[in-house]
This record gives C-alpha cells, sequence and structure tokens, in this order.
C-alpha cells in the first residue's frame, strides 16, 4: 500500500518541511486524527486506558468538545489537500483514522461504568500532553527560536518521542512504583509534628519551600549522576542527545527518572506538603523540565543567576570545555554558584551539544539497555 510506505518514510525522515507542498497542513489533519482515534479508544476502555489522577480533573464534556473540533479540522485541512491534489497520502491516512474515530463512536462515544483499580496505560496523559506541549513549545520555539535553522522534525526526533510515548504510556505505573517506594523507604521519617507545621504555611512560602527542597535532593541526586560511573550509566542516555529542544528533555532512562521521583518525592512526602501546595509544584516542575531543554534564546539577564533558564540549562548539555558537569540545578541556579559548580563562559551560548565522544547510540531500545551492556 502506497500511502502507508509515505508514511512509513515520513516517520523515518527529519528535516525541515518545505512550506507550499501541503506538508504542514497533511501533517497536523493526520496527527490530530491519530490522536482522535487514540481518544475514542480511551473513552471506550476508560479503565485501561484513562489516568485515574487526571481524570478526575479534566472535564468529559471539554474533551468531548475538543475531539469534535480537532476531528473538524482535521477533516477539512485533509479534503482541502485532497482537492489541492497535494500531499493525498496524508490525506488518505487521516481519512481513514477520522472513519475508525467515527465508527467507534466518535465525540459522542459513550462512556459506560467502570472500576477503579484495575492496572492502565496513561493514553490520555500522552494524547492531551502531546498535544498541549506541541501547541504551546512549537510556538515558543519559533517565536524565541535560538537555533532559527533547526526544524521540528530535527535529527533523531524519533527516539526522543519514544521516549515521550514511554514515558506518558507508563505514568500508572510509575506513580505506583515511586509511592511505594517512598513509603517503604522514608515512611518511618514522617512526624505528624512538622507536617502539621509544613501544612499551616502560607501557600507561597510553603511552594517556595518545596521547590527548594526538591532541588536540593535534585542537585545532589544529579551530581552523583555524573560522579558515579555506574549512576552516569543511567544518566548518560539524557545527555546522549545532540539537539535540543522541548522533546530533547523526555530522553531519559526510565531507571533514572524511578530513582530521581523517588528521591525527590521523599522529603515533600516526609514533610507533608498539602495538596495544593503539590499540585503547584508538579506544573512547575513539569513545564520548567520541558521549558529549559527548548530551542529558545532565554537567559534573563543577570536573573539567570538565580532561577534556571534554557540558557543555564544548555551549558549543563553542553559538550564543550566550560559546560562539563556544570550547572547541576532545575530550579534554582544560586545553588550551583553557592555550591561552586556555576559554568563560566566567555560566550553567550554553547556550541555543541551531547556527550564527548558520542558513545551512547540512538533509538530507544538501545538506550535503554546501553547501561547494561557499554563497556568503557
Ligand atoms: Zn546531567
Amino acid at each position: 500500500m502506497e500511502p502507508f510506505d509515505k508514511l512509513n518514510r515520513l516517520a523515518g525522515s527529519h528535516g525541515a518541511l518545505r512550506p507550499g507542498k501541503g506538508m504542514v497542513s497533511g501533517l497536523v489533519a493526520f496527527a490530530l486524527a491519530a490522536l482522535c482515534f487514540l481518544g475514542v479508544l480511551a473513552f471506550r476502555f476508560p479503565e485501561y486506558l484513562t489516568t485515574p489522577e487526571l481524570r478526575r480533573s479534566y472535564d468529559v464534556s471539554l474533551m468531548r468538545e475538543l475531539m469534535f473540533w480537532s476531528l473538524v479540522l482535521s477533516g477539512a485541512l485533509a479534503l482541502f489537500n485532497i482537492l489541492r491534489g497535494q500531499t493525498r497520502w496524508l490525506s488518505f491516512a487521516a481519512f481513514l483514522l477520522i472513519g475508525l474515530t467515527l465508527a467507534l463512536g466518535g465525540h459522542t462515544v459513550p462512556v459506560g461504568d467502570f472500576a477503579d483499580g484495575t492496572p492502565y496505560i496513561g493514553l490520555d496523559w500522552f494524547v492531551l500532553d502531546l498535544l498541549g506541549s506541541t501547541l504551546v513549545f512549537v510556538f515558543i520555539e519559533k517565536l524565541f527560536a535560538l537555533r532559527r535553522d533547526q526544524p521540528v522534525f530535527r535529527p533523531e526526533w524519533q527516539t526522543d518521542f519514544h521516549h515521550f510515548i514511554v514515558n506518558h504510556l507508563l505514568i500508572g505505573f510509575m506513580l505506583l512504583a515511586t509511592n511505594l517506594l517512598v513509603h517503604r523507604l522514608f515512611g518511618w521519617a514522617a512526624r505528624d509534628g512538622l507536617r502539621g507545621w509544613v501544612q499551616d504555611l502560607d501557600f507561597f512560602v510553603a511552594l517556595f519551600l518545596i521547590v527548594l527542597v526538591a532541588d536540593l535532593v535534585q542537585y545532589w541526586t544529579h551530581r552523583a549522576y555524573h560522579r558515579v560511573p555506574v549512576l552516569w550509566r543511567l544518566h548518560a542516555v539524557h545527555h546522549s542527545a545532540k539537539s535540543m529542544d522541548w522533546l530533547a528533555g523526555s530522553r531519559q532512562h526510565l531507571l533514572e527518572v524511578l530513582i530521581t521521583r523517588t528521591l525527590i518525592l521523599a522529603p515533600i512526602y516526609v514533610l507533608g506538603f498539602g495538596k495544593e501546595v503539590i499540585d503547584a509544584y508538579i506544573v512547575l516542575v513539569g513545564f520548567q523540565a520541558v521549558f529549559n531543554h527548548a530551542n529558545v534564546s532565554v537567559r534573563l539577564g543577570p536573573l539567570r543567576h538565580v532561577v534556571v533558564t534554557p540558557n543555564f540549562h544548555h551549558w549543563h548539555h553542553t559538550q564543550d570545555a566550560e559546560g562539563i558537569d556544570r550547572n547541576y540545578a532545575a530550579h534554582f541556579a544560586f545553588l550551583d554558584h553557592l555550591f561552586g559548580t556555576a559554568a563560566k563562559s566567555d560566550r553567550r551560548w554553547p556550541d555543541r551539544y551531547g556527550v564527548v565522544g558520542d558513545y551512547v547510540p540512538d533509538g530507544f531500545f538501545r538506550q535503554l539497555i546501553f547501561p547494561l551492556v557499554w563497556k568503557r
């Protein structure tokens, strides 16, 4: 089948999309149709394909409306390209997915009663975060581009996207595992007196405190990842990205995600922060983790010595000598100044990213086993 061959070839390629050929509109139509199809699957099988923590906080009728308008936009773009005689194969694939989505119930798909507590994959989290992050960050990256010649589909985007998919689908397993580990390993340390004091703190004081505590743990964990050879094996995967953009931050070994999250959640649990404070922290850390890798020219002047900016974190990812084992903080740049690990350079931005020697293989599965099989 020709359309599928072309689709396959497209998924394996990279580079800038030439405007005026129907590629951008064709891809938007296809991507929206694909997300609608995944969305309708999540509606059909909510107990296995949606995240309890997430579905409690979004409005189902809003999701239906989002799906309806995505279907309309996708169909309109695909039809437009068919009439213009451009990227018909992409339109064909989009219409196929729209048809499947409608056959499964479309935006009016009924949702029956379902049991809580089944094992699940976070398909809803994947669909919504991909849609939201693409909209927000592709826009920000175009507006404040650092490297203007770097296309959205730059080399190795497939690997980072693969990491993104797995990280999102495994959210349930990760939540379960980190919660279990935190309670098993650090449950003994929780004291009611201290927890009560923390819970009585003013919201913004508590927010500052939770970010500070989390970043202190993150800083020293991160420094250990660079300094302890066995840990570096895991962390080298994250550093192997040779292009920086919003997707590059997704490249992380699952074991590293598990270890780091457990260690950061430990003091948050022990200190007993309130739910609103933890939620605000999660939004903040989610945004900063993506934004600091983004292809944006954001430095913030002298403030860059206080909070972590894309500029600060790009220096952490460089192969250039000034940045090696520097800039460990994730939120507060002053931690690196305090502990003597802040990068200093005459240049504003680094030249090259990745690990020196470029020894980490490309590809999700190769990177998954890399820490086990790497011979120095
Ligand atoms: Zn690092």
